[in-house]
């Protein structure tokens, strides 16, 4: 995990002053940080039962292949409006300024799945809330939800549903 954490890059005021982004591209260019990072997500997921990863657009897409192809799941893109070409179902939801909306194919997930839910990094919870929802709506078996970088000051788990399972790889 001190290999993975030393190939994260800072950004300060990125993309706006204030944020200090966490940059993951630079741990996704190393090969020894990527094959860390496919094999710590599956250790995480291996006796689960897990038959679909839903990755979130778009840093979720990398991590969320990787855990899908490690475990032997399927992968599920969650993506941003107008960029699913299939019937889709969408939830809104709030942002620092007005409302985002987040969608996935209505025949991505049935009830038999149990789901994981993946994305680069937790901060104020709001894009993953809206992912649960969407997926719940579905009704899956269950919903794991699971970030590379959890930042806690920020406190996003407040923000998930209260019996969510969710795991983290790093907690800053
Ligand atoms: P959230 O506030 O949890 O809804 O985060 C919104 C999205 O922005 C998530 O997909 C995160 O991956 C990304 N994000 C938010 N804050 C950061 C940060 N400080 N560094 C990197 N990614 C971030």
């Amino acid at each position: 995990m001190e290999y993975i954490k030393s190939k994260i890059r800072d950004v300060v005021d990125f993309p706006t002053k204030g944020i200090v982004f966490k940059d993951l591209t630079t741990v996704f260019k190393d090969p020894r940080a990527l094959h860390i990072i496919g094999w710590d997500l599956s250790q995480l997921y291996r006796d689960k039962g897990v038959t679909k990863v839903v990755g979130i657009e778009s840093r979720g897409f990398i991590g969320g292949s990787i855990l899908a192809y490690e475990i032997g799941a399927g992968f599920v893109p969650a993506r941003k409006p107008g960029k699913l070409p299939a019937d889709t179902i969408r939830q809104e939801y709030a942002k620092e300024y007005g409302t985002d909306v987040i969608e996935i194919h209505r025949d991505a997930i049935t009830s038999d799945d149990i789901v994981v839910l993946h994305d680069d990094v937790l901060a104020t919870g709001g894009t993953m809330a809206a992912a649960y929802k969407l997926v719940k709506s579905l009704n899956p078996k269950k919903i794991y939800i699971n970030f590379i970088i959890e930042l806690s000051a920020l406190n996003g788990r407040a923000a998930l549903p209260e019996d969510a399972d969710v795991s983290s790889l790093i907690v800053y």
